[in-house]
């Protein structure tokens, strides 16, 4: 079975490694950018998922190439760190509304065709800070949070269409995101990991794909972690 598959962020990072991971299975896999092109094999498609109409016209380029999204893994994310007392309202929104109403739009785009092919796998990219907070990390551990909920109410509402909705939520990876991270910050983050090593990005696609999978069609609401045990499983 060959799925449409979308990845947003998939150009890069976590979201790149998922989106190859999906294509060797033999999925037709479209990734979104933000100007940056497809990486090789895999189709791009260019949209910030903070605008809902750019949203939309990636879905219906997505749709024309490979028919509709019936795997979705809402990825792309940012963060913007300081501490509480430091952080703006735009700081806090600009997070927010990347990381989570952004994965609000997508997972609703597609939930449209998913609905009338009464078909669905949703995964969303969280983090281990979502659930066990971060300092300096207010904006980011919100979106991250919010994403449970939001995974979990689809659940509900669409797990009799045959509709999952599942959370992975990733410790420390070794990406741009976390290689921006201090010295001293990195060697602090290190010594709270039980496995004593940062995660692959391959370790994470292995999650979402499994979660994608017949394999998991009775998994729903579920938050994976995927972090070496820092979360000690939430
Ligand atoms: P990177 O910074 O390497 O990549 C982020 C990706 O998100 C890029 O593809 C980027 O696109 C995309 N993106 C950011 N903002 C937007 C937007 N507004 N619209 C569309 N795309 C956007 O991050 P990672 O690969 O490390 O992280 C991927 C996901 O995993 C994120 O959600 C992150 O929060 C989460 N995560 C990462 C962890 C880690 O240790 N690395 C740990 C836990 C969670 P562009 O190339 O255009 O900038």
């Amino acid at each position: 079975m060959s799925r449409s598959v979308l990845v947003t962020g998939g150009n890069r990072g976590i979201g790149l490694a998922i989106a190859r991971a999906f294509a060797a299975q033999g999925d037709k896999v479209a990734v979104t950018h933000r100007g940056s092109g497809a990486p090789e094999g895999l189709l791009g498609v260019k949209c910030d998922v903070t605008g809902s109409a750019e949203v939309d016209a990636a879905f219906a380029e997505v749709e024309a190439a490979h028919g509709p999204v019936e795997v979705l893994v809402a990825n792309a994310g940012i963060t913007d760190d300081t501490l509480l007392l430091r952080m703006t309202d735009d700081q806090f929104t600009r997070v927010l509304d990347a990381n989570l109403t952004g994965a609000f739009r997508v997972a609703q785009r597609a939930s449209k065709g998913m609905l009338r092919k009464r078909y669905g796998r949703i995964v969303f990219i969280s983090s281990v800070v979502g659930l066990m907070g971060g300092a300096g990390q207010v904006n980011y551990a919100a979106s991250k949070a919010g994403l449970v909920g939001v995974a979990r109410s689809i659940a509900r509402e669409l797990g009799t269409r045959n509709i999952t909705a599942n959370v992975v939520a990733p410790g420390f990876i070794t990406t741009d995101m976390t290689d921006a991270l201090p010295e001293d910050r990195k060697k602090q983050i290190l010594a709270q990991v039980p496995s004593g090593r940062y995660g692959t990005t391959d370790e994470i696609a292995a999650a979402v794909t499994f979660l994608a999978s017949d394999a998991a069609a009775y998994i729903t609401g579920a938050v994976l972690p995927v972090d070496g045990g820092l979360g000690m499983g939430h």
